[in-house]
């Protein structure tokens, strides 16, 4: 109802819901774009060269969304690998999975939906497992680490692209205002939408700090823990293995 199509039929509605989320869908990549003025595919790119996927490897996207993670991981494990896109969202992972077509990768990048505190896979799975920029949105972050660590294979590897605190103060201010100042004005003008930006702004500052969410990650049992500051703080990658 939230899209105001309760007077289409059924069958219709349907594709009108899809049509919406697909233009929300590119206005969030602009919003992405404008709001970390490209660097995000900066940071992503880090993500996926510290994960080191190989040919022939197993890996999964959690919290996937458009699918960025998974394109590239599909492209290295190739044909006899295996690279699942996952999503909680029924129209997100849609929407990734038609990308995913579009982009000409197709056969080894199966789409599941799944939750990232209950993941719908057996134990030891996958060889790698990211999420990125998903951690932050999920309600129970230790069940995440405990299912992700679960369904990954011994010798497995974690990689968790979020948000971080920025490290030094000066920057840490001018961060905070950029955040709860420019951000929602962007949200407005380009997105229409002013709130879903400011909540951005304030699930980033609640998300837990880089030694937060490394112990987390040690006490739901991951080792040998590592964490990669970004844009001095702004993002993280944390990467942890299954010993
Ligand atoms: N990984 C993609 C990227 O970096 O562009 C998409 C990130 S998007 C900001 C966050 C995604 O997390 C959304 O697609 C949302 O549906 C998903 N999500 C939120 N809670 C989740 C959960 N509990 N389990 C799995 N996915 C979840």
């Amino acid at each position: 109802t939230h899209f105001g199509y309760e007077q289409v039929p059924v069958t219709d509605k349907a594709k009108r819901v899809r049509e919406v989320f697909s233009s929300v869908a590119a206005k969030y990549d602009l919003m992405n774009d404008l709001m970390s003025m490209g660097v995000h595919r900066v940071w992503k790119r880090f993500a996926i060269d510290l994960a080191g996927v190989r040919s022939g490897e197993r890996v999964l996207d959690v919290a996937g969304g458009t699918g960025d993670l998974t394109a590239a991981f599909a492209r290295a494990v190739g044909a006899s690998g295996l690279a699942v896109l996952s999503d909680i969202n029924a129209a997100m992972l849609e929407e990734g999975r038609s990308r995913l077509t579009d982009r000409g990768i197709v056969g080894n990048v199966p789409a599941v939906q799944a939750n990232a505190e209950c993941l719908p896979f057996a134990d030891n799975s996958f060889d790698c497992i990211t999420i990125g920029f998903g951690l932050r949105n999920v309600t129970d972050k230790d069940a995440a680490l405990r299912s992700m660590l679960r369904t990954l294979k011994p010798g497995g590897r974690l990689l968790i692209l979020e948000f971080s605190k920025p490290l030094h103060e000066g920057f840490a201010k001018l961060y905070d205002q950029y955040s709860f100042k420019v951000l929602p004005r962007l949200g407005r003008f380009i997105a229409r939408d002013e709130d879903s930006y400011r909540y951005l702004a304030e699930s980033i500052r609640m998300h837990p700090d880089q030694d937060t969410l490394k112990s987390m990650m040690e006490l739901a049992g991951f080792s040998r823990v590592q964490v990669y500051n970004l844009t001095g703080g702004v993002v993280a990658v944390h990467r942890g293995y299954k010993l």
